[in-house]
């Protein structure tokens, strides 16, 4: 079977798991990052560092591999669109145009007739007065925002006053859903009506940011078929080559919403290196790679705690227990906020 050498856009945490996974299908890997810290380099075979516009650096990086994939959403689309004329990029630069745009991705699930929260579309202040029903609310950027960033609550429209709010930017107004539980979907679509679906993840976030995961999720059986169901007509009516994770919300009257989808590995997912036979980010190579397709099995229930900002030092010479799995992220520095390590425990 035809090997190719693959390039992952970005060298964080998740581009390093990619790589140690195609390092394992004995799949070469070289990663793309702006980054000259990028801690993906050390997993792969090769590194370009440039700017994501450097065209010379974007030339070297093309004529170094097969087939190029990315592990987060905010690259630009026009340097995807470019890159895909010469070497195929999956999954395909047209489904990060739509989900890198919150206010796209939202139309986009709601074609489907698939519940999302309601939503405005907000490009001056004035409009905030039409939409008073969305309250309290979120108001977000439509681009560019993560684990928090760039995000308002609103809980009257008296309270805008007092935050400095640059509306040219573009938002969206989100009606705030009353959470009862968060779940996510991770499916890999390999072709046609040809998936690995993992079982939903039950998620809980602080202050927006992934704290824990774990499987089984508590959730009814009408909420997991539905879930795993709305997973699957995204990722097939996008033409979606590869792992994609679908976040959702279930509200205090069990009512299931997609929150975001994310057109690559997740976060959430990291419980599946140790809980399954094959990964998310094996999947994701293998998807990308045209490698063979295995059946999922799940070997154990397992939860993953995400270590954040100086969390991590007490860790790093932490003896763990047999079921016990850490991966420390390697970034030069640490910061407040940031995810810098996770653990996963086996539970029987
Ligand atoms: P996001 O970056 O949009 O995924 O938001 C991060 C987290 O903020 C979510 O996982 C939720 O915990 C919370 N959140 C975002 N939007 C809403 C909403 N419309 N209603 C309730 N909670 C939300």
């Amino acid at each position: 079977m035809f090997k190719p050498t693959l390039g992952i856009i970005g060298g964080g945490q998740l581009g390093s798991m990619l790589a140690i996974a195609a390092n394992k299908l004995e799949i070469k890997t070289v990663i793309f990052c702006d980054d000259i810290d990028a801690p993906a380099q050390k997993f792969s075979n090769d590194f370009v560092h440039g700017q994501y516009n450097d065209q010379n650096k974007i030339k070297e990086f093309i004529s170094k591999v097969d087939v190029i994939t990315y592990e987060f959403e905010n690259i630009p689309y026009e340097t995807l669109n470019e890159i895909n004329r010469i070497k195929p990029v999956l999954p395909k630069p047209s489904v990060n145009r739509i989900i890198q745009h919150r206010l796209a991705e939202k139309d986009f699930i709601n074609n489907l007739n698939i519940r999302t929260t309601r939503y405005a579309s907000i490009e001056k202040k004035s409009e905030m007065d039409s939409v008073e029903d969305l309250l309290p609310g979120l108001l977000k950027t439509v681009t560019m925002g993560y684990d928090g960033k760039g995000q308002h609550p609103v809980h009257t429209l008296e309270s805008l006053d007092s935050i400095d709010i640059d509306y040219s930017k573009g938002y969206i107004l989100e009606k705030l859903v009353k959470l009862k539980k968060e779940i996510s979907i991770i499916i890999t679509r390999f072709s046609n009506q040809k998936y690995e679906i993992y079982e939903p993840i039950e998620n809980v976030h602080e202050d927006q940011i992934l704290r824990n995961s774990k499987i089984p999720a508590e959730i009814s059986d009408k909420i997991l078929n539905q879930s795993k169901l709305w997973a699957t007509q995204i990722a097939e009516e996008l033409k979606y080559v590869g792992t994609l994770c679908v976040e959702f919300f279930i509200d205090r009257n069990d009512n299931l919403y997609v929150n975001e989808i994310a057109p690559r590995v997740h976060n959430s997912g990291h419980l599946t290196i140790n809980a399954y036979n094959v990964s998310q980010f094996e999947n994701h190579v293998r998807a990308v790679c045209k490698l063979e397709q295995i059946p999922l099995q799940k070997k154990s229930n397992a939860e993953m705690l995400n270590i954040i900002g100086d969390q991590i030092i007490p860790y790093r010479n932490k003896k763990f227990a047999e079921n016990e799995f850490f991966f420390d992220y390697l970034k030069k520095d640490i910061k407040d906020k940031r995810k810098m390590g996770h653990l996963t425990t086996l539970i029987s």
